[in-house]
């Protein structure tokens, strides 16, 4: 009785020393700045693969987006609509200029951010066909 009342005890010593060992191994591996580092670089990974993911879906379609102002080819994160009523409140002799009616992808008409920020300004922009900015024809020899 006495025998087995004492392995008992024993057992039960060594479950404590087992349960407080993991438990300050737990507590150390929290602390632990190399362990961080890797959660840490597992959710890095999760954003990089994020951010391709974005990449792959804003060149899923070429620079096919043709700004109704520059007549440039863009890619779709590069392009909005070309609306009149955004223009509402600029100077309509700039935005009749620059809407040529030039239309591409979807058949709509598509304005290059750059062109945008300098109509809203009421600026005519800089590379705007209105500024005599367009390509030449190309030439014969090349046909
Ligand atoms: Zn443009």
């Amino acid at each position: 009785m006495k025998n087995q009342r004492a392995e008992s005890q024993l057992r039960e010593k060594d479950n404590e020393k087992r349960k407080t060992y993991i438990r300050e191994y737990m507590k150390n591996k929290r602390n632990d700045t190399a362990f961080r580092g890797r959660k840490n670089q597992k959710k890095r990974r999760k954003k990089i693969s994020d951010v391709i993911r974005s990449f792959h879906k804003n060149i899923e379609r070429g620079p096919e987006y043709v700004c109704t102002c520059c007549h440039q080819l863009w890619f779709r994160s590069s392009v909005k609509k070309g609306n009149l009523l955004v223009y509402s409140h600029c100077p309509q002799n700039i935005v009749k200029l620059c809407l040529t009616g030039c239309k591409s992808v979807d058949n709509e008409e598509w304005i290059c951010f750059t062109c945008d920020s300098n109509i809203q300004v009421g600026e005519l922009p800089s590379f705007a066909k209105a500024n005599k900015m367009n390509f030449p024809d190309k030439p014969e020899v090349l046909n």
